[in-house]
């Protein structure tokens, strides 16, 4: 159903998807999603329309749109591939977002705009093998030495490690302060600075385009320069971007949702058995009627946490409830899917089996969904 968009919104939404029928078709989808390789060639064609750089200011080489715009294009990617569409919405993680907020002028000049057009990628390293959820204590550790930090660790689950150029790292700068998460610091470093190491993973469920790398520090000397904002404050700052990147990941939810109820919708208008087509069977008809609704009502509560962080202030609250929700109907809207393609479903080349496979993540990253119900609770309790 259509939602009033104004007319520069309709003109973006045109053009991704004037973008995503010409370089997303389904022989390169499933490519990609074999080789579990990230589409470079497409990521700077669509960094050249400006569909990476939604949100960053122009005066940094970014399109200067709000969190909504940008949702509008992510929804519309994952809608046409899921593993591309992720790949591509996630190129320029969080490095934009956290230095335009607290960065030096100097590293805004300096990191965001090869970012913004599409040059470099980046990763935003926070977990570690022993903190997922609980990124309350790091064991990767940063130590002053004269004008440098030293730092040692391990992150784990890095999306981008492999190919960034650019990456920011969550530590502990100070080992004895209560509670620990007071001591944590953010840095830039650099692909190149010796004693950093991105090895990648292999054989993930879905996503597959978009690489995912442990990232290993021995020894990594960073500059004085490269700390954001104040020393103690990283675990704010992540918290905070966490309240504006999470509503992407509701918009990736909703777009391969949507991409795999199109699909559906489609097969069961044209696939005849018993002498009609299976829609007209009402078991399949009021699946594909509570697929549909279900999309809408994802997308309405990601519309309205974008609404509250362009338009007001990030609502954390509002920002899990979407993304908890618009990923569990991933899930379940990508199943239906399947079911409604019947054996033909199971197969790759009916393309909603890599819906679902890709759903999956969005209950997982950028916090699980247990996480965004602890966000949602602890808002409830305080309710009168
Ligand atoms: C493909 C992929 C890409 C990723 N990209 C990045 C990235 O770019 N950067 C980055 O830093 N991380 C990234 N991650 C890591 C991701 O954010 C973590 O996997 C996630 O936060 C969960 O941490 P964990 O895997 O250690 O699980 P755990 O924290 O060990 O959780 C295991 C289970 O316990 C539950 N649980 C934990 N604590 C509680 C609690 N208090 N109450 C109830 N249940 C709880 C969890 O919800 C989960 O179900 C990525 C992960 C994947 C798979």
């Amino acid at each position: 159903m259509d939602f009033k968009l104004n007319d520069e919104q309709k003109e973006v939404l045109k053009a991704v998807k004037e973008f995503t029928a010409k370089e997303f078709t389904p022989e390169c989808a499933l490519e990609f999603d074999q080789k579990e390789e990230f589409p470079s060639a497409i990521y700077k064609k669509a960094a050249q329309l400006g569909f990476t750089s939604m949100r960053i200011p122009q005066e940094y080489d970014g399109q200067g749109y709000g969190i909504f715009e940008d949702c509008l294009v992510v929804e519309e990617l994952c809608r046409a591939d899921p593993g591309l569409g992720v790949a591509i919405s996630l190129g320029n993680l969080m490095i934009p977002d956290v230095l335009l907020k607290h960065g030096s002028e100097e590293q805004k000049k300096k990191y965001i705009p090869p970012l913004a057009r599409g040059e470099k990628l980046a990763a935003a390293a926070f977990t570690e093998p022993e903190h997922g959820s609980d990124i309350t204590r790091m064991d990767t550790t940063a130590v002053k030495a004269g004008n440098e930090w030293v730092i040692n660790g391990a992150k784990e689950f890095i999306t981008n490690a492999p190919t960034a150029e650019i990456f920011i790292l969550l530590t502990q700068s100070d080992p004895k302060v209560q509670p620990p998460h007071k001591g944590q610091s953010l840095f830039v470093a650099e692909k190149g600075m010796p004693g950093l190491e991105a090895t990648k993973l292999h054989g993930k469920m879905g996503i597959r385009p978009c690489t995912t790398g442990s990232v290993a520090m021995c020894d990594l000397k960073v500059p004085e320069a490269n700390v954001i904002g104040e020393h103690g404050k990283g675990f704010y700052y992540t918290l905070e971007l966490f309240d504006g990147t999470r509503i992407t990941v509701a918009a990736q939810a909703v777009g391969i949702a949507q991409g795999a109820f199109e699909r559906a919708l489609a097969y069961a208008k044209t696939r005849k058995q018993f002498g009609q087509t299976i829609i007209n069977f009402q078991g399949i008809g009021f699946k594909l009627a509570e697929m549909a609704w279900k999309v809408e009502s994802a997308r309405l509560m990601m519309y309205k946490a974008a609404w509250y962080y362009d338009n007001e202030k990030p609502n954390p609250t509002a920002t899990s409830m979407a993304k908890a929700y618009a990923s569990r109907i991933a899930m379940e809207v990508t199943d239906d899917a399947i079911q409604v393609f019947g054996g033909y479903g199971y197969l790759a080349d009916y393309h909603v089996e890599r819906y679902h496979r890709c759903a999956k993540i969005t209950e997982l990253y950028e916090g699980t969904s247990e996480i965004q119900k602890m966000t949602i609770a602890n808002y409830l309790m305080k309710q009168q």
